[in-house]
């Protein structure tokens, strides 16, 4: 196995930095450190934790321009995309965590109806889980990594993240950032490898936060189905969006164009479909063939510089057009784009393609690029059938001016996340839980859910002594099966069938 990764810049072709691997076989010893250092970070309190947090959230204020340096380099995305949706998102989940982390993980005290037990006080409290794995992807080196290794931490885990081995220069600056910061040694890793290092962190560790393709998801699943290590799967997506007839078109369309386009696309939860009603279909269409025409793309540099960047992964391009080609053949028309660009870099032109539909696999597979494919349907019923005729359910959205309509239609798509009048946006409210239906997931990041994830739940039930008179079951006789049986006709015998 290679000693060193070449990282290289998918916007100029460039090697950006060589860095050391962790091979499968050091994967334990990291585990180790981390078990090691864990009960320190958990005696720590959620105060003590959140101060460092706190300190992590200035550094990454501060450091907001060599972060999106970073990330830029190492994925070719738009600044922008770097800044609005990564640093903008760490910043925010670095306060976020530790201030609900108390709240959401607060003993819970309990009552219970069941007579059999009543009198006992009961509390559930949450403990960390004390090693967590973070294995994540390309596409989002911050948000995806890191960002799902900060409840993790507020929860008083330590954690042992394995990037994406296209991208793991942000997690290796962020490392920097948490030591600036204060946090312990130990308690935040980065193991630097391929899949091999990711399927051995899974052996480690006590709980595995995965976030990749449904594919490599199953395999992780598999893995931890081994040592019954619990697993939460983020997985693919193919978004739809509806566009209902009554629709206000210019915002759907500019929602169309931004969250397909944006960070070229590959992003779990971009719109990679749309159903459109016939009346407004050909309006909507022409709406979003001339604003994506007016898209800029090519190596970023510098900010406004470009709207849609590289693709980061060099297979994802042969899968992209592979999607288009196989559109054209079957029929669509392909209004805007539809190549991958000369010269240095990895670039797919934006493209737009109408008259889609299901025979297409970019109408049915996850395409992961700059693409939109468009189909017409007849009604919102025949664009519920289609949106949910899909293997994956991650997120949808609906455009309709009648709102209370628009929640009807959400509340019959399977997806794990409907947006009305805008798409995408729920994964910033980290009060929401996120996460996939179907093949696209299993558990959710954010809300309390994700949070309580990174623990292991106890119950405690306490009897308080001196009794009055002390109650006991044995020995077995008629006056114990007696009192079981008035019990039952009293306590529950009066249901109504
Ligand atoms: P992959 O599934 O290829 O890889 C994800 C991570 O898993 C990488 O770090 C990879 O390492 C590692 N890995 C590969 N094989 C194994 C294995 N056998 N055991 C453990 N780990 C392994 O996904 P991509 O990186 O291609 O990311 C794109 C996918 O991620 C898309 O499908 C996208 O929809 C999904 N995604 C989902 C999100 C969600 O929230 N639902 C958010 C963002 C993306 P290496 O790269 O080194 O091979």
């Amino acid at each position: 196995m290679a000693e060193t990764i070449a990282v290289e810049n998918p916007a100029t072709g460039e090697t950006i930095r060589e860095v050391p691997v962790t091979s499968p076989e050091d994967v334990a010893g990291l585990v180790e450190r981390a078990r090691a250092a864990q009960p320190a970070w958990e005696a720590l309190g959620y105060a003590g934790r959140g101060r460092i947090l706190k300190r992590a959230q200035q550094w990454l204020v501060e450091h907001a321009e060599e972060v999106a340096d970073t990330i830029v380099a190492e994925t070719g995305k738009a600044r922008e995309d770097a800044m609005l949706v990564e640093v903008a998102y760490g910043a925010n989940a670095l306060g976020f965590w530790p201030r609900k982390a108390p709240k959401w993980l607060a003993d819970e005290r309990v009552r219970t109806t069941n007579p059999f037990v009543l009198g006992r006080s009961m509390v559930v409290r949450y403990r960390p889980l004390g090693v967590v794995g973070v294995i994540g992807p390309w596409n989002y080196p911050l948000v995806n990594s890191v960002g799902d290794a900060i409840p993790a931490l507020a929860a008083g885990n330590a954690v042992v993240v394995k990037p994406s081995e296209v991208t793991p220069l942000t997690s290796l600056l962020f490392q920097r950032g948490l030591h600036e910061a204060g946090l312990p040694e130990g308690i935040f890793q980065v193991a630097v490898g391929t899949g091999e290092t990711g399927a051995v962190l899974i052996d480690h560790v006590d709980m595995v936060m995965f976030t990749g393709s449904t594919r490599t998801g199953r395999k992780v699943m598999e893995r931890a189905a081994q040592t019954l290590t619990p697993v939460s799967l983020e997985l693919g997506g193919k978004d739809p969006m509806i566009v209902l007839a009554d629709a206000d078109l210019e915002r759907a369309a500019n929602a169309a164009v931004y969250y397909s386009m944006q960070n070229g696309g590959q992003t779990c939860i971009s719109i990679e479909r749309v159903y459109v009603e016939a009346p407004v279909y050909d309006e909507f269409v022409a709406k979003v063939a001339d604003k994506t025409k007016a898209l800029r793309q090519g190596p970023p540099e510098g900010a406004g510089s470009i709207d849609v960047g590289a693709m980061t992964f060099p297979p994802q391009m042969d899968i992209v057009e592979q999607h288009v080609q196989q559109a054209r053949d079957a029929g669509a028309r392909v209004l805007v784009g539809g190549h991958r660009r000369e010269g240095a870099g990895r670039f797919f032109e934006p493209t737009i393609i109408a008259d889609a539909d299901h025979s297409m696999t970019a109408m049915t597979e996850e395409t992961f690029g700059p693409t939109l494919p468009i189909m017409r349907v007849k009604d919102a019923d025949e664009a519920i059938r289609q949106a949910n005729d899909s293997p994956y359910g991650l997120g949808a959205a609906v455009f309709t001016r009648d709102v209370a309509k628009g929640q009807r239609v959400a509340r019959r798509v399977e997806a794990g996340a409907v947006c009305i009048n805008d798409a995408a946006v729920n994964y910033l409210a980290l009060e929401l839980p996120m996460g996939g239906w179907k093949a696209s997931g299993l558990g959710v990041r954010h809300g309390p859910a994700g949070l309580k994830k990174y623990t292991r739940q106890q119950a405690i039930m306490t009897y308080r002594l001196p009794l009055k008179r002390e109650v006991h079951f044995f020995p077995y006789n008629a006056k114990v099966t007696g009192l079981i049986t008035k019990g039952l006709k009293l306590f529950y015998g009066r249901g109504k069938a």
